[in-house]
């Protein structure tokens, strides 16, 4: 019998029913380390009393009244998010693959307007994922997230991540736009080089295409930097936010400039929840914390810590791990284990880790992880790798 949750997710058997900073919290009361912030989501932590108090305060006043009016509270976050990036204008949305459809949307209506509407076509990269709505899975186009659900939003082209060759011969008259994740998440926390995000900027600016970012989980202070694109130097035209900007309320965004904007007029795009005053309350709070240069410094300096231990124990388990990678608090241990029985192991040592594709298992803490915390979950990883070498 179909249970009364639809079953698409094979759940781990575990239940919070509590969270309390970078911990989480069974009913018997068993305390979890947790290195996955609800998949980047968590990014002020769990209860941040900052948060609560910017939720309950919003709660009391007003929840929703809708796009039909003024809302303050998005106000405020669009102005915040303006000052601290290169975008001039923001729609909020409530998920990633909400901001997805409207960077589709934006680019097409942009090339239509310009009065090139045979543009658009998008080059997006294998391994790569948007989401999961229409746009999203056309976007990322593996086969794991497309079959069965034809047909897809055509519109878009992959080309293998890192293959220089296919990204030039994918360019012809019909390409709108380039979209691509600066930290590849799902795809096993692969981080593009600087130079080839400088590298994409210039193709796109050569060829008149608009160069799509999508920071749903490597944004909001996760790399060290406000956005991960800002390590290059350069800037996109539209970008895509989502997961830490609600520190756990539903909440996107798309960032853009003007000019990639500019066919986004009264008419063309809405949504009921989208930039909801609970959502934006939260999410202004976030920013005031992540943008304080302070805040960032100190996610760095964490990120060598928890990076320098992580090399300690790939070093002290060669049969378990191979390597490190990624950036800032977006880190990736590449398996030589199955990736899944690490991160069992993991919930059997109370550290709670995320497995993604290309056998990693991905450590996404909240950035208010203190060190100790670092010390003690790495230990428990520790632990975790000595037992699987036991059963093996
Ligand atoms: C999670 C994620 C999405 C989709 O976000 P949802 O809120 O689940 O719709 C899109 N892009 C990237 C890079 C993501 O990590």
């Amino acid at each position: 019998m179909i249970p009364s949750i639809l079953p698409t997710y094979n759940r781990a058997p575990l239940s919070f029913v509590k969270g309390e900073g970078s911990w989480l919290i069974e009913a018997d009361g068993r305390r979890f380390l947790d290195l996955g912030a609800g998949i980047a989501v968590n990014a002020m932590g769990h209860a941040h009393p900052a948060l609560v108090e910017a939720l309950t305060t919003q709660a009391q006043a007003l929840w929703h009244t809708s796009n039909l009016y003024h809302i303050p509270a998005q106000e405020a976050l669009a102005d915040a998010l303006v000052e601290a990036t290169f975008a001039d204008t923001v729609f909020f949305t409530n998920s990633g693959t909400e901001s997805c459809e409207l960077a589709v949307k934006m680019v097409r209506k942009f090339f239509h307007d310009a009065g090139s509407p045979e543009r658009t076509e998008i080059i997006a990269f294998e391994a790569s994922f948007h989401g999961r709505s229409s746009a999203g899975i056309a976007a990322a186009g593996s086969e794991k997230m497309t079959k069965g659900f034809g047909p897809l939003l055509p519109g878009f082209k992959h080309v293998a991540w890192g293959d220089h060759d296919a990204l030039h011969a994918a360019i012809d008259k019909n390409t709108a736009a380039i979209l691509i994740e600066p930290v590849q998440g799902e795809g096993g926390i692969r981080p593009l080089p600087d130079q080839c995000l400088k590298g994409l900027r210039d193709l796109c600016d050569e060829h008149g295409i608009l160069l799509v970012l999508d920071e749903v989980q490597c944004g909001v202070g996760r790399t060290g930097r406000l956005f991960a694109h800002e390590w290059a130097g350069v800037d996109p035209d539209i970008m895509m936010v989502a997961k830490g900007i609600g520190g756990g309320f539903p909440l996107g965004a798309v960032l853009a400039t003007e000019r990639a904007a500019r066919g986004m007029v009264a008419g063309t795009h809405g949504s009921t929840y989208g930039g909801n005053p609970l959502g934006c309350a939260v999410g202004y709070a976030v920013m005031q914390h992540v943008t304080a240069p302070e805040f960032l410094e100190e996610v760095r300096r964490k990120s060598g810590l928890l990076r320098q231990k992580l090399e300690g124990l790939v070093a002290a388990h060669p049969d378990i791990f191979e390597d490190v990678r990624g950036s800032g608090l977006m880190l990736g241990l590449i398996c030589k284990a199955t990736n899944t029985d690490v991160v069992q192991a993991g919930y059997d040592a109370l550290v709670v880790t995320v497995p993604a594709a290309d056998n990693v298992v991905r450590l996404l803490p909240p950035l208010t992880i203190s060190d100790d915390e670092i010390a003690e979950a790495v230990k428990r990883l520790d632990h975790a790798a000595t037992q699987l070498e036991g059963a093996a």
